[in-house]
């Protein structure tokens, strides 16, 4: 369906859980967020009943995140409900890698299509700390256990964040030499605590190009400028939601994991999905869609319009 400015969403991101297993210092606070309870978030059911309902919409991708999606109990099942849809056409999903290496198996047998990994640093104690405890060598050993589960296009995400992981940018992109893996650098986003950080912070992704002149651009995918090291097996994408705004052709919307359905990111619009059935539930979403704002406006103030949640909670 499209929306008032012609934009074809075809696009959903559903964060299953807000909870997680990682506290990134950009992305939630270090106590933790209240948690919600059981009773607050969406069963595996509503979940399913919401997917299929803006899958007759006409949505076609749905990309599971949180919070640390493969933390929810029921992940895999849930996969194999959305994917039982045969008018979806793909389903993906985005995790921090800690419980990836014993999950690859079960989620690729379950549907899922693509995975997104993220990692913001190749360095343990860098990683201990960004993450606030995790361990470096389970999210390699994650991008290992994707590959033999038979993952292809597996992306690797990676948050720019100026003082902390720039000096890495040749390692990163390093990385796609002899391997298929395709390295997503992304801009830091003004939203939840990272709000509160200082500018040297927020790199314009045009530092990559500066700092791997050898890359040369090869075309986009969706919202990533994508670029290639000549002769290497993977590429780098580019993902510039603050220099380069990409709202004009944006195709996306997302459920939060209580119930909401967020037309945009930077936007504290939300409509209740919770509770609503059949006609009821696919003309809130249909208002969603059509509603969705025409862009964002970080760039004005530098700060997000979303400041009622956190990254964990609408999921990244
Ligand atoms: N826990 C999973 C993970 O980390 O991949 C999924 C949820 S996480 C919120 C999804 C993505 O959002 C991650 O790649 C994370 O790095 C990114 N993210 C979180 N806060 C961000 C921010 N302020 N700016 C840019 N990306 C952010
Ligand atoms: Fe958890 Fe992902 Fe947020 Fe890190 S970025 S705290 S792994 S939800």
């Amino acid at each position: 369906m499209k929306d008032q400015f012609g934009r074809t969403i075809n696009y959903l991101r559903i964060s299953v859980t807000d909870r997680c297993n990682f506290r990134c210092r950009y992305c939630m606070p270090e106590q933790g967020v209240t948690k919600r309870s059981h009773n607050d978030i969406l069963t595996l059911e509503e979940i399913a009943e919401i997917a299929d309902a803006a899958v007759s919409l006409g949505i076609m991708k749905i990309r599971l995140t949180g919070g640390e999606p493969l933390v929810r109990r029921g992940i895999e099942e849930l996969c194999r409900k959305l994917k039982s849809n045969h008018n979806l056409k793909e389903l993906t999903l985005t995790t921090n890698g800690s419980l990836l290496a014993e999950k690859a198996v079960i989620l690729k047998q379950s549907g899922v299509d693509r995975l997104n990994i993220s990692l913001d640093t190749l360095r343990e104690e860098r990683f201990r700390s960004i993450t606030r405890g995790g361990s470096l060598g389970n999210v390699l050993q994650s991008i290992d256990a994707a590959e033999a589960a038979g993952f292809e296009g597996t992306k690797i995400n990676t948050v720019l964040i100026g003082g902390f992981n720039d000096d890495e940018i040749p390692d990163f992109a390093g990385l796609t030499r002899d391997r298929a893996l395709n390295v997503r650098f992304i801009e830091l986003m003004p939203i939840g605590e990272a709000n509160k950080w200082p500018k040297s912070a927020f790199l314009n992704a045009e530092t990559v190009l500066e700092r791997v002149p050898e890359l040369k651009r090869i075309g986009t995918d969706g919202a990533a400028e994508l670029y290639q090291i000549p002769g290497a097996a993977g590429k780098v994408g580019l993902i510039r939601p603050l220099s380069h705004n990409f709202c004009g052709e944006c195709s996306r919307i997302r459920l939060t994991a209580d119930g909401m359905l967020k037309p945009c990111l930077h936007s504290d619009t939300e409509i209740p999905l919770r509770g609503l059935h059949g006609e009821e539930l696919l003309s809130a979403i249909r208002e969603g869609i059509y509603n969705k704002p025409a862009r964002h406006y970080i760039n004005r103030d530098g700060i997000s319009g979303t400041e009622n949640r956190t990254m964990n909670e609408i999921g990244g």
